[in-house]
């Protein structure tokens, strides 16, 4: 290997050199359970499965290298591990301070498990890092956690003001970076302290397996959470590690070609005349400084006057490239109307005060043919002037 080698050849080399004994050039898949100790009070590095496998090794050596930290903790998914991220820092008694669009799942997991337990989380819009400062000063919580870009607007937040902030009262920042990738950016380097992802999305890339991952930029945290992960059982198995890993080698080919086809659509979508508002980080300065690409993520409402609703659904029902799911990051477009998928077990007013309102659709870019994609936009927006 090079000394400082480039993003491509550690998601396809790193952790994974040839097998010792067969000389097998992609790492085996290690089905087993437990491993054959060679005598009395000696074993290999390898006891029992829900520690270690030989191929989850593999991927947490990679993921560890791409996000820039000494250590990677695989999950069974992004939920395991954003679970394990926050037992790793909470008692009862201690305060979390989120952002306030939140994933739905960690904010299922905030108030409907960690709350009950003692732990309150308050929510804050985090692009104005003054107020986040005066809230770090008066809440003093333990865990900062947030996303950028975020879901469904994505909001890119200042990640090294952040970071500096949470460092000043003690607190520990966490950053879910699975809207952008470790491609787009690494928040390890600009000083969070942990960075997590849900695997299932770009990093796995192919809609066809569920997983989770924890990266962490110091030796403690990575003991405690591989302590945390073996002891409640957490664990990512060896088939979808190995699944995991075949999705991350072609990482960056696939994060510039959803960034290049989600440009076009950005273009495509803002001349629309029955489009109201584009979201997408292009334009942000925080995004230019801190994101290699924007990502293939792109929201935006429609015109409507009266109830959105019916022309969303004429809409979302014309779409025949773009698959009506919940999920991102695939190599397939999926399209989602946040109010009634994602973000459905939010208040109906609450919503409209985060801006998820009803007119809102939610793009997943995936690297079909570019035009095939503005042609089925095209023609389903057509839906939206029928009437
Ligand atoms: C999907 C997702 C999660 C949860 O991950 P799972 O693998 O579904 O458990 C967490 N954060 C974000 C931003 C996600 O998109």
């Amino acid at each position: 290997m090079p000394n400082h080698p480039g993003f491509n050849t550690r998601a396809i080399h790193v952790g994974q050199g040839p097998d010792p004994v067969t000389g097998a050039t992609v790492p085996p898949l290690y089905l087993t359970s437990t491993y054959t100790q060679p005598e009395f009070g000696r074993h290999l590095g390898y006891e029992y499965g829900r520690g270690d496998n030989p191929t989850r090794g593999s991927l947490e050596e990679a993921l560890a290298s791409l996000e820039r930290g000494v250590g990677a903790v695989a999950f069974a998914s992004g939920m395991a591990a954003s679970d394990a991220v926050l037992r790793s820092r909470l008692v009862p008694g201690h305060r979390v301070l989120a952002a306030e669009d939140l994933y739905g799942g960690v904010y299922r997991l905030l108030e409907r498990v960690y709350r009950p337990q003692g732990i309150d989380t308050h929510y804050a819009n985090l692009g104005d890092v003054q107020q986040v400062q005066d809230l770090l000063n008066r809440i003093r919580p333990s865990v900062l956690w947030l996303e950028s870009p975020s879901n469904p607007l994505l909001q890119v937040m200042d990640l090294p003001r952040l970071a500096r902030a949470s460092h000043e009262v003690g607190c520990t920042l966490v950053v879910d970076n699975t809207f952008a990738s470790p491609y787009n950016q690494n928040p390890l380097e600009m000083g969070a302290d942990v960075v997590v992802h849900s695997t299932t999305k770009y990093i796995g890339g192919h809609s066809d397996v569920i997983g989770g991952v924890a990266i962490v930029g110091d030796a403690e945290t990575l003991k405690t959470l591989r302590f945390i992960r073996n002891t409640t059982g957490g664990t990512l198995g060896p088939f979808e590690a190995w699944l995991t890993l075949r999705g991350l080698k072609t990482l960056g080919v696939r994060m510039q070609q959803h960034a290049a086809n989600a440009g076009r659509v950005v273009e495509f979508l803002r001349a629309h005349p029955a489009v109201d508002q584009v979201y997408y980080p292009s334009n942000n300065p925080i995004a230019q400084q801190q994101m290699r690409t924007f990502g293939g993520m792109v929201s935006f409402t429609l015109k409507t006057d009266g109830d959105p609703l019916p022309r969303v659904k004429r809409v979302l029902e014309r779409f025949r490239i773009f698959s009506l799911a919940e999920s991102l990051g695939g190599v397939e477009s999926l399209v989602g109307h946040p109010a009634t998928m994602t973000h459905a077990a939010l208040p109906a007013a609450e919503r409209q005060r985060r801006g998820v309102v009803d007119s809102l659709i939610r793009l997943s870019v995936g690297i079909e043919d570019v035009q095939d994609l503005v042609d089925d936009l095209s023609q389903a927006l057509m839906g939206a002037e029928e009437s």
